[in-house]
C-alpha cells in the first residue's frame, strides 16, 4: 500500500462530545412546568403534556407542558401587563438587558449546542458553531437598535404585544431572530416553538430570569398547532411573526384577515443552486454541501435545486457523487459528523414519499453506499438528476438531503429555470465572473442572493422572501421595521359604498357626450362586459358615465402591467422625469380638475384646487424621490458586503378612496410607481371621472404603456378580483372594513403583499401621507452577499 492508499483508507475515529452536562440539566427539571408566563414556570391548566424524543434514538427526552387556550390567555395578559413599562423604559434600560441575554447565552453556549442537537438531531459542528453564536450575536446586536431607535426610526414606536411562533429547524436562532427585535423595539412577547424541539427555548426562558429581563416581557409557551392557533386568533396581541411552512402561513394570512394585527411571514423555499461554466468547481461542490446538507436538508432556503450550465454538467455530478461518498452519516453528538438525522419520524416518512413520487415522475435518484446507524431516523443523502422542471423534487419544498439536479444552455435560461417556482426564498449564483453573478442576481425571484457562497447568514442583514416565502424581513434595519409602527396620519372611516341608484336629473344636452372607457396597456378601451356607471354630481345630476369593469379587465389591465418592462427596467432618472413631467401635465389643467372636483364632490372652489395643487406636489415629491430611496450596504462580520437592493415588489393593485379622490389616487399611484411598479388602479367608486380625466394626462407624459391601468368599477368587487389574482404582487386598499378583510383573506393563492387601511382612510392632505412609509410598501429588500478576498 502506498502512502496515497493509506491516506485515504485513514478512518476517522469517534469524536463524541460530552452530554453529561446536557443529562443533568434535563434530570434536573420538572418539565410538566415549562410554561414560562409572567416570569414563572407554570403547568398547563388542563395539565395536558406532550413528548419530546431525540432523533439520533428515538428515546423519549422529556414531557413538556402543552399550552391550552387559556395558557395562551395569561401569557398575552402576562405580555399585555408588562408592555408600558417596556414600551416606556429608555432604549438604555432595554439594551442593557439584550446585551446582558447575549452575555449569559455565551456563558452556557455548550449547553446551548449540545441540547440542541440533542432534541433536534443536528450535528454538533452545526449547532456549535453557526446555530448557538448566531443567536447570540442577534441579541449582542439588536442591544444597539434599541437605543438608536429614535435616530433610525423617527416617528415610529414598538407595535405592541407580540405572538411568536416558530418551527424546529433552527429552534434558538429562531426563537433569536424573532425575541431580540421584538424586545429592541420595545414590544413584549408570547413566543411558542414546535414541539419537536422545546428544550433550547426553556433553557433560554431561565436566561431570561437570570439575564433581568421584567417579568411578563418574554413568555414562552410550549405546544403544537392548537397552542399556535390560540396565539394567532388572540385579539390582545398586535402582530404575528411566523416562521414556517407556507401552508400554515397561509392558514395564518387568512386568520389574521381584518383583525388590524401587523403580520410577517417567513415560510418555505425551493432555492436555486445556479452553477456557471466558469465557476471554481471544486468551491461550488463544497458550497452544494453547505447548500443542501447543511441540518440535513432541513433548511428553508436550502439549494435544493442544482441548475448547472450544459457543458460542466457530468463534470460537476461526478465530484459531487464523490463528494457525497465522503459524507458522514452518523450520530449528531460526534464532531465529524456531517449528517445526523431528520427530526422525526413523520419528517423520515414524508422525505422518502417524495423520493419515491420523484422516482415515479422520472427522476433518477442516487445514494452513497453507505450504512446508516441502526437506530433513529437517518436518511442518506440524495442526488436527483433527469429531474424535468415539473418533477415534485424540482417544486416542492422536500425539507430532506434531497438535491434535484437540472441543466441549462445560457443565462437566460438559468434566470427562467430559477424562477420556475412559487417560492422566492434564497439563491445562490456561482461564476468567477462576478459581473455575470451581478447581472443574475437582481433578475433572480428571491429575498436572499449568495454570490459564490451559501447559508451565509447576519443579525445585520435582512432575510426574509418574495412569492410564497413570505413577507417582511428579519435581521439588521430591515427586520426592525416588523416590530414597529409608523405614525400614519388617520382619516374617516370609510362606510360601504351602497349601489346607488341612476340619478335621474339628465344633463341639460348642451356639452358634446363623452365616453369614459378603461385606460389598459396605454389605450382607452370599452369594458368587456359593456355596462356603464353612472356617476352623479354632488347636486346629484348625471355628470357623466363610466365603464363598468370586470373580472375580464382586472385580468386584461394585469396582463398589460405584468407586460410592461419598460417601466420596471427604466433608471431611477427615467422614472423621476416622467412623473416630473406628468406634475406638469396636471397642472397644466389644473383649472379643469379643480372644477371636476367641485362639480363631483360639492368641494369649494378653493378646497378643490387646493387638493389638486397638492396632487402635483405629490407627483413633484415622488419624482424627486424615485432615485433617492435606495438600498444599503450591510457589513456582517465576514470577509463580504451584503447589498441590501431595492426592488419593485412587481405588479401592484391599488383601491383608491372616495376621500380626496384625485390627492387620494396620485398619493397611491405615485410611489408605486416611483419605484418601478407597475400599477392596476380601481379609482374611487363615487368619484371617478377624476381618473378618466387623467387618461389624456397620462398620454402625454411618456407613460409607458401597461405601466399605469385604471378600471374604473365597483371597488368592493374589483377589490375581491385584484386579491384573487395570482400574478398581483401587492395590494394596496383603502375601502371599507368588509372590503379590506375580504381582500386580506383572499390573498393567500400567491401570499401577495396587501397594505390595507382597515376600513380606515388617510388623512391624504397630511405631509405625513407621503414619503417613506409609502415607499418602504413599494419595494421588495434583496440582500445580495458578494464575499471578497482569495
Ligand atoms: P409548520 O408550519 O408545520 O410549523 C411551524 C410552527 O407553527 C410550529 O410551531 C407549529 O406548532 C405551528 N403551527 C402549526 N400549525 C399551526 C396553525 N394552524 N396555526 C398556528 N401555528 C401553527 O412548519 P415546520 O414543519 O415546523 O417547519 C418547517 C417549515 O418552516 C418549512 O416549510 C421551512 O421552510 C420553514 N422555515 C422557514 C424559515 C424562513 O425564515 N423562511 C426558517 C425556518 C423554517
Amino acid at each position: 500500500m502506498n502512502i496515497l492508499d493509506r491516506y485515504h483508507a485513514m478512518e476517522y475515529s469517534p469524536a463524541p462530545e460530552a452530554r453529561n452536562e446536557a443529562d443533568a440539566w434535563l434530570a434536573a427539571r420538572d418539565f410538566s412546568k415549562a410554561l414560562f408566563i409572567d416570569g414563572a414556570w407554570k403547568a398547563a391548566s388542563g395539565g395536558r403534556t406532550f413528548e419530546t424524543s431525540e432523533p439520533s434514538s428515538g428515546k423519549l427526552l422529556a414531557k413538556v407542558s402543552d399550552a391550552s387556550a387559556a395558557d395562551i390567555d395569561a401569557a398575552v395578559a402576562a405580555a399585555t401587563k408588562a408592555l408600558p413599562k417596556w414600551s416606556a423604559a429608555s432604549g438604555y434600560q432595554r439594551a442593557k438587558v439584550l446585551y446582558a441575554i447575549g452575555r449569559a447565552m455565551q456563558r452556557h453556549q455548550r449547553l446551548f449546542a449540545v441540547l440542541e442537537t440533542i432534541d433536534n438531531g443536528k450535528p454538533i459542528r452545526e449547532s456549535r458553531d453557526i446555530d448557538v453564536p448566531l443567536a447570540i450575536r442577534h441579541f449582542i446586536h439588536h442591544a444597539g437598535w434599541a437605543q438608536a431607535l429614535d435616530r433610525d426610526f423617527p416617528g415610529h414606536k414598538g407595535v405592541g404585544v407580540v405572538g411568536q411562533i416558530i418551527p424546529w429547524n433552527f429552534p434558538l436562532l429562531m426563537l433569536a431572530w424573532k425575541i431580540a427585535p421584538a424586545l429592541a423595539a420595545g414590544c413584549t412577547v408570547v413566543l411558542k416553538p414546535a414541539e419537536f424541539t422545546p428544550l433550547t427555548s426553556i433553557l433560554f426562558a431561565e436566561i431570561c430570569e437570570r439575564a433581568g429581563v421584567p417579568k411578563g416581557v418574554v413568555n414562552i409557551v410550549q405546544g403544537g398547532p392548537e397552542a399556535g392557533v390560540a396565539i394567532v386568533n388572540h385579539p390582545g396581541i398586535q402582530k404575528i411573526a411566523f416562521t414556517g411552512s407556507s401552508e400554515v402561513g397561509k392558514i395564518i394570512r387568512k386568520a389574521t384577515a381584518g383583525s388590524g394585527k401587523k403580520l410577517s411571514l417567513e415560510l418555505g423555499g425551493k432555492s436555486a443552486f445556479i452553477v456557471f461554466e466558469d465557476a471554481d468547481l471544486d468551491s461550488a461542490v463544497e458550497g452544494l454541501v453547505d447548500g443542501i446538507w447543511f441540518n440535513q436538508g432541513q433548511v428553508c432556503c436550502a439549494g435544493s435545486r442544482l441548475l448547472v450550465q450544459e457543458g460542466i454538467a457530468d463534470a460537476l455530478i461526478a465530484k459531487v457523487k464523490t463528494r457525497m461518498g465522503r459524507l458522514r452519516v452518523g450520530s449528531p453528538l460526534d464532531k465529524n459528523t456531517d449528517i445526523g438525522p431528520l427530526v422525526d419520524l413523520t419528517q423520515l416518512e414524508r422525505v422518502k414519499g417524495l423520493i419515491a413520487e420523484g422516482a415515479r415522475q422520472g427522476a433518477v435518484c442516487w445514494q452513497p453506499d453507505a450504512a446508516l446507524p441502526s437506530s433513529g431516523y437517518y436518511h442518506l443523502p440524495t442526488l436527483a438528476t433527469g429531474v424535468s422542471p415539473a418533477n415534485i423534487l424540482a417544486q416542492e419544498e422536500v425539507f430532506g438531503p434531497v438535491l434535484a439536479t437540472m441543466t441549462f444552455r445560457n443565462t437566460e435560461e438559468a434566470i427562467e429555470l430559477a424562477n420556475n417556482t412559487r417560492y422566492g426564498l434564497a439563491a445562490s449564483v456561482w461564476s468567477e465572473n462576478v459581473n455575470l453573478a451581478l447581472h443574475v442576481a437582481p433578475q433572480l425571484k428571491a429575498g436572499v442572493v449568495w454570490v459564490n457562497g451559501t447559508n451565509m447568514f447576519d443579525a445585520a442583514c435582512g432575510f426574509g422572501g418574495y412569492r410564497e416565502s413570505g413577507f417582511g424581513r428579519e435581521g439588521g434595519r430591515e427586520g426592525m421595521f416588523e416590530y414597529l409602527t409608523a405614525k400614519l396620519p388617520l382619516g374617516p372611516v370609510i362606510k360601504p359604498a351602497t349601489v346607488s341608484a341612476q340619478p335621474v336629473e339628465q344633463t341639460d344636452g348642451s356639452a358634446i357626450d363623452r365616453t369614459a372607457k378603461l385606460f389598459i396597456g396605454g389605450k382607452q378601451i370599452r369594458p368587456d362586459g359593456n355596462y356603464s356607471l353612472a356617476v352623479a354630481t354632488a347636486k346629484g345630476k348625471l355628470a357623466g358615465e363610466v365603464g363598468l369593469g370586470s373580472r375580464k379587465d382586472i385580468r386584461d389591465a394585469v396582463s398589460a402591467a405584468r407586460a410592461c418592462k419598460a417601466w420596471p427596467e427604466a433608471t431611477a432618472y427615467n422614472r423621476s422625469q416622467v412623473l416630473y413631467y406628468l406634475a406638469e401635465n396636471l397642472s397644466g389643467r389644473a383649472g379643469e380638475f379643480a372644477a371636476r372636483l367641485t362639480e363631483l364632490t360639492g368641494a369649494s372652489a378653493k378646497a378643490a384646487r387646493e387638493e389638486v395643487d397638492q396632487s402635483i406636489e405629490r407627483l413633484f415629491l415622488y419624482a424627486g424621490l424615485a432615485d433617492k430611496f435606495e438600498g444599503r450596504v450591510h457589513q456582517p462580520p465576514a470577509r463580504a458586503v451584503t447589498l441590501a437592493l431595492h426592488e419593485p415588489v412587481g405588479v401592484v393593485g391599488i383601491v383608491a378612496p372616495d376621500s380626496s379622490p384625485l390627492l387620494g389616487l396620485i398619493s397611491l399611484v405615485a410611489p408605486a410607481l416611483a419605484m418601478g411598479n407597475t400599477v392596476v388602479a380601481v379609482p374611487s367608486e363615487r368619484y371617478p371621472l377624476l381618473a378618466t380625466d387623467l387618461y389624456q394626462v397620462i398620454e402625454y407624459s411618456d407613460v409607458p404603456a401597461g405601466a399605469i391601468n385604471i378600471v374604473t368599477g365597483r371597488s368592493a368587487e374589483l377589490a375581491g378580483v385584484l386579491a384573487k389574482h395570482d400574478d398581483v404582487d401587492g395590494l394596496w386598499v383603502f375601502a371599507d372594513a368588509e372590503t379590506c378583510a375580504k381582500a386580506e383573506a383572499e390573498s393567500i393563492g400567491n401570499l401577495k403583499r396587501v397594505w390595507s387601511g382597515n376600513g380606515c382612510g388617510l388623512d391624504w392632505a397630511s405631509d405625513e401621507a407621503a414619503g417613506d412609509a409609502f415607499l418602504r410598501r413599494a419595494v421588495e429588500i434583496k440582500n445580495v452577499w458578494v464575499p471578497y478576498g482569495d
